[in-house]
């Protein structure tokens, strides 16, 4: 927290609107839509699972229906297609940039077409801050007609050619939960670039009450809306937005710098256009042994690391889904760990931190000597 975050939720107890409702969630939706771009719409959720869950609802995904899901991410991703009664159909990742293979997506779009079912929705995920290749996954599914659910949790404030993520999907989201790079401890946002869509959103996200002057209800709703005391607390945390990417991408740097001497371990490099907010710093070893003896070691030193988030065709929940896969994530999962990323990280931490891994990697040089 920076400090105003507490301003803002006394005003909310000043003026009595402990609710779903209220002027914080008015002005929080402002600041992050003039963020993310001029002309978006932004409805303050509860968090960015529900936005997700919104965003097929609107989309219109209900039971039968396949969506096409980058395999490798966090689960909610993908869970809201199963509540719907939907099935998600995963796709791989390409190595560049961690996120759905263009290649892949489209092959697996000819191929569901093929059976007989054209999918209803792409869900494409900036995994740990780094766009997905915005330009060639809008080209393929503009072809095929397919939306775009852009999954900007992990990124936001990051770019594509200078323009902020969340803002090229035909609906994004972004996650506001305690572990994102701002957080109103728990929360998320639907971005749309349509009032109507917001009108629904708000709509779905308080209950679907009919316009009436009783309780009546139409359609079936859900219990979303963002409250008034936490959009207090993103308030103040927009004012720190940039000082907290620049902070994560002063972390990344810094690992990078001290460890890619070694020919063991990789860091994920920007693309040309692509600009990461480095919500994590992941690093890539020569194999799930290095990997596991840096992640154990750190253990001891009572650090905590972290593997990348496992595929979710590997899931025991999602195995029977159908996938297209050409083992790059599964090879990103079994090399990669997140290391200790977090804002607030001292000069001393990242020492720490990187003593462990250098001195496991000499240690290993020797031996091979
Ligand atoms: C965190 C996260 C979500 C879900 O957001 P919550 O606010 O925790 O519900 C969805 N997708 C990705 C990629 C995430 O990292």
């Amino acid at each position: 927290m920076c400090g105003s975050e507490q301003n803002y939720i006394a005003q909310a107890f000043n003026n009595n609107w402990i609710a779903p409702v209220g002027n914080n969630i008015d002005l929080f939706e402002n600041s992050l839509g003039k963020f993310i771009k001029e002309g978006v719409y932004v409805t303050a959720l509860n968090s960015g699972t529900a936005a997700i869950h919104l965003a097929l609802i609107i989309l219109g995904i209900s039971k039968g229906d396949e969506v096409i899901c980058q395999t490798l991410t966090f689960a909610a991703s993908a869970n809201p297609i199963r509540y719907l009664g939907a099935t998600p159909i995963f796709v791989d990742s390409e190595s560049d940039t961690w996120n759905i293979s263009p290649v892949l997506m489209e092959r697996a779009i000819k191929h569901r077409i093929k059976l007989g079912k054209k999918p209803k929705a792409i869900i494409a995920v900036h995994l740990y801050g780094m766009p997905y290749k915005v330009n060639e996954i809008r080209k393929i599914a503009d072809k095929y007609g397919i939306p775009i659910i852009e999954d900007s949790a992990e990124a936001l404030g990051s770019t594509f050619r200078g323009v902020q993520c969340c803002s090229f999907g035909d609906l994004g989201i972004v996650s506001f939960n305690g572990n994102k790079i701002i957080t109103t401890s728990a929360g998320g946002a639907l971005v749309t670039k349509n009032l109507d869509i917001k009108k629904k959103a708000i709509y779905l996200s308080t209950q679907a009450r009919d316009n009436a002057p009783y309780y009546q209800h139409s359609e079936i709703g859900y219990n979303y809306r963002m409250s008034n005391i936490l959009a207090g607390i993103g308030r103040g945390q927009m004012e720190v937005l940039n000082n907290r990417i620049e902070a994560r991408r002063n972390i990344f740097d810094n690992y990078k710098n001290k460890l890619e001497r070694f020919p063991n371990i990789e860091f994920l490099n920007e693309p040309k256009d692509h600009f990461s907010n480095r919500w994590l710093s992941c690093i890539l070893t020569s194999s799930y042994e290095l990997r596991e003896e840096i992640r154990l070691s750190l253990e001891a030193n009572n650090i905590e690391s972290r593997p990348l988030w496992k595929p979710l065709h590997l899931q025991p929940i999602f195995i029977k889904c159908p996938n297209y896969i050409d083992g790059t994530s599964e090879d990103i999962y079994n090399r990669g760990l997140c290391l200790p990323s977090g804002s607030n990280l001292e000069e001393a931490d990242k020492e720490r931190v990187i003593s462990v891994i250098s001195s496991i990697i000499s240690r290993r040089a020797l031996k091979l000597a």
